[in-house]
């Protein structure tokens, strides 16, 4: 197949397709699809063809697959990364072609080292009449665009649970996305982000001055994916909570700390990396409970093994700072009315434990 017959696809995590549309766009010139939203159905598809044992990231991927195959995708990219994530391209590579699609394959960033370079390299191979100095120009440019959908994304999770206007937060997102996938250049990029840093601050909100805080910490893929948390952070915004989480694209790949620094940073509460993004859950949750949050929601996949070695320490830290740590735990049967009990009588604790502590002030 030639570059001008291939049209690219990768599965969906959170509103970062703007991003790898805009640099498979601008760098392989290769025709891009994204996936559909992402569905009941793409998760019904993903887990039927799926070995069991698999947990429910590769199922979502895999259902992002077969709806962008279906829709005429010819090439397919697979982001790999830590834990078993790095071997499910070759698996669902295979799941797709016993499945009859006919298809290009490819892992494009099976490095924990994301640099211009080693991109390159696989770029290369894809379309060897690649230019580098363009490569690097929109890789750079596509980096940073990233940052911006992280910094405006971290204000809406600190402010929508406050909105006066119902919507209105989502609404200005929705624009802000439209006008991201129009630009061209930084100096568009930059102009794009400072004109949504102005209209975001003037959406008016009610936000106490002491408001409830809540830490989303666990495995990377949930937390990033809303589908597949079951727009938790909506959940508690609706409550009026104050959401912070530190995973993002930005946080991975431009200041996550090495691996002997959160292992430091948890204290007695870890001797050693316990893999993937199981030690960061510990040691931001100690973070979080010294901050003087009010809860902790751990996430993850069933059967996620890094996040399964987390929890004991981060029942630990909720014994030891009096912090409520609520745990989820997500495949493709969980009740979406369960979560909602469940973040229900989170939210009656964390009330009543603030009451508790009012009265031993006034004492
Ligand atoms: S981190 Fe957890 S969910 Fe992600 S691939 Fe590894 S085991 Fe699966």
């Amino acid at each position: 197949m030639n570059n001008s017959e291939r049209i690219i696809s990768f599965p969906h995590i959170g509103n970062y397709y703007v991003a790898i549309e805009f640099l498979i766009k601008n760098t392989l010139n290769m025709k891009s699809l994204t996936p559909p939203p992402i569905t009941k159905k793409t998760l019904e598809l993903g887990s039927k063809y799926s070995p069991d044992f698999v947990c429910v990231p590769f199922k979502y991927n895999l259902g992002n697959y077969i709806e962008a195959l279906e829709k005429g995708a010819n090439f397919l990219v697979q982001a790999g990364g830590g834990c078993r994530f790095g071997y499910y391209g070759e698996i669902q590579e295979q799941i797709l072609r016993d499945l009859g699609y006919k298809f290009d394959f490819i892992s494009i960033l099976n490095t924990d080292d994301l640099n211009p370079l080693s991109v390159y390299g696989v770029f290369k191979s894809v379309n060897p009449s690649i230019n580098f100095r363009k490569f690097v120009y929109y890789f750079e440019l596509t980096l940073k665009m990233v940052g911006v959908i992280d910094k405006i994304e971290k204000y809406i999770r600190e402010n929508i649970g406050f909105e006066v206007k119902d919507g209105s937060f989502e609404k200005l997102q929705k624009e802000f996305l439209k006008d991201l996938k129009k630009i061209k250049n930084f100096r568009e990029l930059n102009a794009v982000h400072k004109k949504y840093n102005i209209l975001f601050n003037e959406i008016k909100t009610n936000k106490p001055e002491n408001p409830i805080r809540v830490g989303i910490v666990g495995e990377l893929y949930t937390i990033m994916e809303p589908f597949s948390n079951y727009f938790i952070e909506k959940e508690l915004a609706k409550k009026g909570m104050e959401v912070t989480r530190f995973i993002t694209v930005t946080y991975l790949f431009r200041s996550h700390p090495k691996t002997k620094d959160l292992i430091k940073m948890a204290g007695k509460y870890l001797k050693y990396a316990i893999g993937a993004d199981g030690t960061d859950s510990v040691a931001r949750t100690k973070e979080l409970a010294e901050a003087g949050y009010d809860g902790i929601i751990h996430v993850k996949p069933f059967g996620c093994t890094p996040e399964v070695n987390a929890m004991p320490m981060l029942q630990n830290i909720s014994n030891d700072y009096k912090i409520p740590v609520l745990y989820f735990s997500f495949d493709s049967q969980t009740s979406e009315t369960g979560i909602k009990t469940r973040l229900e009588a989170f939210n009656d604790m964390i009330l009543m434990k603030r009451e508790k502590e009012k009265c031993k002030k006034v004492i």
